[in-house]
C-alpha cells in the first residue's frame, strides 16, 4: 500500500531557464531555490517553492533531451504534475500489480535528491504524472 501525501510540483518546460525564473522570481516575487543539472534526464532545474509545493522549471542541456522534445511537439509549458507519496517502491509495486502502464518500473534519482518515477500519459488521462517520495 502506499498513500499520495500532496501536489510536490509542477514541471514547467522552458527554453530559457534564467528568463524563465525572472517572472517568478521579479514579477510573482518568488524565492527561487538552487540550479541543479540532472545529467540522465538531460535537464537544468530550478525549483521556486510556493507555500507547501514547488514549482520546477526545466531547460534541456541537449536537443535529444525528453524536455527539448516536449518543447518541439507542444511549445513550451507544463511538462509534468508531480504528486508526493510515502513510499515510491510501495508506489511502483502497486501500481504494477493494477497493471498501470509506467514508463519507470523502477525508482530512479530525481533533482533535490528525490525518489522518482514517471507513470505513462495514456494511463493517467493524458498527463505525464511523477511519482516522488523525499526522504
Ligand atoms: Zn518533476
Amino acid at each position: 500500500m502506499f498513500k499520495v501525501l500532496k501536489v510536490d510540483h509542477l514541471g514547467i518546460a522552458v527554453k530559457d531557464l534564467e528568463q524563465a525564473k525572472k517572472f517568478y522570481t521579479e514579477t510573482l516575487g518568488m524565492q527561487a531555490m538552487g540550479e541543479e543539472i540532472v545529467e540522465q534526464q538531460k535537464v537544468k532545474v530550478c525549483f521556486i517553492p510556493c507555500g507547501d509545493s514547488e514549482v520546477e522549471l526545466l531547460e534541456s542541456t541537449s536537443p535529444d533531451g525528453p524536455v527539448a522534445k516536449f518543447i518541439e511537439k507542444n511549445g513550451e509549458g507544463i511538462q509534468h504534475v508531480a504528486l508526493r507519496v510515502d513510499s515510491i517502491e510501495n508506489a511502483l509495486a502497486d501500481l504494477k500489480a493494477k497493471g498501470v502502464r509506467l514508463i519507470d518500473e523502477q525508482p530512479r534519482y530525481g533533482a533535490g535528491g528525490a525518489s522518482i518515477a514517471f507513470v505513462h500519459p495514456k494511463a493517467t488521462g493524458g498527463i505525464l504524472l511523477e511519482l516522488s517520495e523525499r526522504k
